[in-house]
């Protein structure tokens, strides 16, 4: 089959410790220290054959993450930018839906012809996080596009415990093709659900809730507040195209942050009581939390959900006289987040199709990538079969 392929080469920068786990496992904890001089390219790559547990996909579609990016984009000294856990040669892609082809001989819950999607992180369920019932925090995790071969490819092996079926969806739709390309922006969605209503605990309805960040985690967290039911919605972003996306999924307000000062355009709209919910998707923390505390709510929450490797200035005066909390957030996978996105977008109570803004197959993988760091598109899918 082919596969879009990253390969790098193993030059930990000079003031990097590697540590005998990196070493023995040839996974990198901190990409972007490690991985030198990357390629990238759409070439072949042996046919995957699913194991006991394991099924077959057939891959319909697969989004284009800011992750993706990172990897396409280097630094000065021809590193990588994605920060995370790596492990390559692999093959990228990790947003996806595929069609059961084929199972192993223990697989029970799945059958050939069935529609799935499936989770990117390959959580252990034998570590104590996951014991504890905290897979996003499994310590033997291994990622789908990451450490393992991934989904901007003609086929993925998987154990199916992290696939979920999609047929409801297909139902509401009325067709397959939707529902795979519907189906590929659970993934993301998952990511904004676990750290909104998992994490952070939700809101009331009625509550005011702003989103930083109109990519497709922010536009997912925008779909979701108003599926729960928020009062006002606003949504800050820079690029003009994702803030008439972010009207479309559902927000009532949407500025440029740069032609506001965002705190006083919330505490303007909440006649001074402040939002009860903030976002944070735009992985600018250091400029978006100041303005988050000038905005809150008596019991306010702040959810950060962008990555972003730096201290970021905290007022804490803001979250004592406020009665405010601060939620960090990583993954979706665990309490119930996957069946409860599906069920939502089946229910039509969450319609994200109109951020799926351009297509691709998988000979056009790179240019899909290259398109995203442009950073105007919502989302972007491969459709590889
Ligand atoms: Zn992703
Ligand atoms: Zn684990």
């Amino acid at each position: 089959m082919k596969g879009l392929v990253l390969d790098a080469q193993w030059e930990p920068k000079p003031d990097y410790v590697v540590s005998d786990w990196e070493r023995k496992t040839g996974k990198a904890i901190t990409g972007n220290s490690v991985w030198r001089h990357p390629s990238l390219e759409v070439r072949d790559w042996p046919d995957p054959t699913p194991g006991p547990q394991e099924v077959l996909l057939e891959i319909q579609a697969c989004g284009v993450c800011g992750s993706d990016m990172h990897f396409y984009e280097r630094d000065d000294q021809d590193y990588i930018l994605y920060p995370g856990l790596t492990k390559f040669p692999t093959i990228l892609g990790h947003e996806f839906t595929g069609k059961v082809v084929e199972i192993g001989k223990a697989v029970t819950q799945l059958q050939p012809g069935d529609m799935v999607t499936v989770e990117e992180m390959i959580w252990c369920g034998r570590c104590i996080p996951c014991r504890n019932g905290y897979p996003n925090h499994c310590t033997n995790l291994e990622e789908i596009g990451f450490t393992i071969p991934g989904a901007f490819a003609n086929y993925i092996a998987v154990d199916e415990k992290y696939c979920w079926k999609i047929d409801a969806i297909a139902e509401r739709f009325g067709s397959e093709e939707k529902a795979y390309e519907v189906g590929a922006v659970t993934e993301p969605t998952c990511v904004s659900y676990n750290a909104m209503f998992e994490r952070a605990g939700g809101f009331r309805p009625g509550h005011y809730v702003s989103v930083f960040g109109a990519g497709p985690i922010g536009l997912a967290a925008i779909g979701l507040s108003k599926a729960a039911g928020a009062g006002i919605i606003v949504s800050f972003e820079v690029s003009p195209q994702r803030l008439e996306l972010a009207k479309q999924v559902g927000a009532d307000y949407a500025y440029d942050p740069r032609a506001v000062t965002p705190s006083d355009v919330l505490m303007e709209l909440s006649k001074g009581a402040g939002f009860d919910f903030h976002v944070e998707a735009a992985g600018a923390p250091e400029k978006v939390i100041p303005e988050m505390e000038k905005a809150l709510a008596i019991n306010g929450k702040i959810v950060q959900i962008g990555r972003a490797a730096q201290r970021v200035p905290m007022y804490l005066e803001a979250f004592q006289v406020r009665r405010a909390q601060a939620f960090g957030a990583q993954g979706h996978s665990g309490h119930e987040t996957f069946p409860n996105v599906i069920r939502l977008v089946a229910s039509g109570r969450l319609d994200l199709s109109p951020i799926i803004t351009a297509r691709y197959d998988l000979a056009g993988t790179l240019d899909a990538i290259a398109k995203s760091t442009k950073r105007a598109d919502g989302k972007i899918l491969v459709k590889p079969n």
